[in-house]
């Protein structure tokens, strides 16, 4: 089972501890052909780079796209930060983008009435999820799938949350869209798992990594495949690299 593609990476650029070039080169080590790197986006509320940064990951991008043999790809980890499905990626920073991870996180910056309405009812409920809770969230990806080239859907479940799996693995499959497997952990059940499995949805294994030597490695999503018996075809980066509909002409070399 070996990852041919990483999705999902960090640099020093927010929290992790490499630089992009660190990132590439363990990809190219490990024998990847394409690596993202893919930093908290604008409204993150700890991490979120701004366009200063955003210009300076651009830059060095292209400069390593001429000498290390992958592909690099120029993503960005988008916040859902709102129950409407709207992101934290500005329109002209949207279109200069490779490849866009969607993820939940704890903290974003959003309007003061979703504050109130999507991020405190999520982030800090106590309680199990209300029925009306999972379909609020699962709409809000849903809506963001609608608007943006969202390409992938980070960590579902992570920071209270909570979706309706079935529904969303349906909603992605028809759209193009994959579920991750992320590399620091997973939060789903197993009833998520085998309801997921029951779709048409593809997956992605990716690292998440916020250090170099993570690059390329996903134990979380090598145990989920391992233990549910899930062929690699349904997994787009693994064994075999599959198209997953992104720009090629930009991303070529
Ligand atoms: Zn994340
Ligand atoms: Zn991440």
């Amino acid at each position: 089972m070996k990852i041919l593609a990483d999705y999902h990476t960090h640099t020093i650029f927010t929290h992790g501890t490499g630089s992009i070039e660190d990132n590439v080169r363990v990809a190219v080590e490990r024998g990847l052909k394409e690596i993202a790197i893919t930093e908290h986006s604008f409204r993150h509320l700890a991490h979120g780079i701004n366009r200063k940064k955003f210009f300076e990951i651009k830059a060095e991008i292209e400069r390593l796209r001429a000498i290390y043999p992958i592909k690099i790809l120029l993503g960005l980890e988008a916040n859902l930060i709102s129950d409407k499905g709207d992101i934290d990626v500005p329109s002209d920073i949207l279109d200069q983008l490779d490849i866009i991870v969607l993820g939940y996180h704890k903290l974003f910056y959003t309007s003061i009435k979703q504050f109130f309405t999507f991020l405190l009812p999520n982030t800090f409920r106590p309680f199990r999820a209300s029925r009306k809770r999972i379909e609020k969230n699962t709409l809000a990806y849903e809506r963001a799938i609608a608007k943006y080239p969202v390409k992938i859907l980070a960590h579902l479940g992570y920071a209270n949350c909570t979706v309706d799996c079935k529904r969303l693995a349906e909603f992605a499959a028809k759209h193009d869209v994959l579920v991750e497997l992320n590399g620091k952990g997973t939060y789903f059940s197993h009833n998520d798992i085998c309801d997921m499995l029951s779709t048409d949805v593809k997956f992605v294994a990716d690292s998440d990594a916020h250090r170099a030597k993570d690059v390329g490695i996903s134990t979380p999503a090598a145990c989920i495949m391992l233990r549910y018996d899930i062929p690699s075809i349904r997994v787009v980066n693994i064994d075999e690299l599959q198209d997953i509909g992104l720009n090629k002409d930009r991303i070529d070399n």
